[in-house]
């Protein structure tokens, strides 16, 4: 197997490059939750991103290691972004590192347990379930496949996670919603994607992008 490390200027770029797609995503996701929701949800992300940008150079100065700073990541998407999305990617930021305290380079077995972390709080704090038609959908179902295949070469290992993602993303569309404010449609959320669902694989996209930039420097 290939072996990846991953140091803070990985994340760093991570963060960055998150914050450039939610702007680039921004009115595809709110028209998906203008569909089934209150139509804020690309606007609710873009707002965090936005400050944690702002708030970057700084965080990172402060932060020990790569759990602090997305630690400090979590805590302002949490503070910042109204609705049920920002407490929800707020806890994943903020809980994915607690296994790496003190590194500031970490290795993809590693990676793969921030990730089961990021979406263990996702779920306590959320109380989904998959076939409730939330970001969980996406969720579980690429973390099944992630830690399964550890056959997989790294890069091979986190592209079927994505596929598996999207996947789970699609298959929110015949569902009635069980949780958020999608739930109240009843019915008519039937034939609509979950808005959450899409920009987590989309967001997790962006980790991959980011392992495929170190596997083939250009
Ligand atoms: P709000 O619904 O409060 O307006 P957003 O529009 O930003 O917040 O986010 C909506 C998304 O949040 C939904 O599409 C869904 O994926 C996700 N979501 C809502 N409630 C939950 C929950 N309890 N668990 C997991 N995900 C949820
Ligand atoms: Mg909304």
């Amino acid at each position: 197997m290939t072996q990846i490390i991953l140091d803070r200027k990985f994340f760093i770029d991570v963060i960055k490059d998150m914050a450039d797609l939610v702007e680039k995503e921004r009115d595809y996701l709110t028209k998906l939750d203008s569909d089934i929701g209150d139509g804020d949800h690309g606007v609710n992300l873009s707002i965090g991103f936005r400050e944690v940008i702002d708030q970057l150079d700084t965080i990172n100065g402060q932060a020990k290691d790569i759990n602090s700073l997305l630690k400090k990541v979590g805590m302002i998407l949490l503070g910042k972004v109204g609705g049920s999305s920002g407490p929800l990617y707020g806890s994943f930021f903020m809980k994915a590192g607690q296994h790496i305290a003190g590194k500031d380079e970490i290795t993809f077995d590693e990676l793969v347990g921030m990730i089961n972390n990021g979406v263990e709080s996702i779920v306590q704090r959320g109380k989904a379930q998959v076939g409730d038609k939330t970001m969980v959908d996406a969720f579980v179902p690429g973390l099944k496949v992630l830690n399964e295949r550890t056959n997989l070469e790294p890069v091979e290992r986190f592209k079927a996670f994505i596929e598996a993602m999207k996947e789970g993303a699609e298959s929110t569309i015949p569902l009635v919603a069980k949780k958020g404010r999608a739930m109240r449609l009843g019915e008519r959320a039937i034939g609509h994607k979950d808005p959450g669902a899409e920009s987590a694989w989309m967001l997790m996209n962006v980790i991959l992008n980011n392992l495929l930039k170190i596997a083939s420097p250009s």
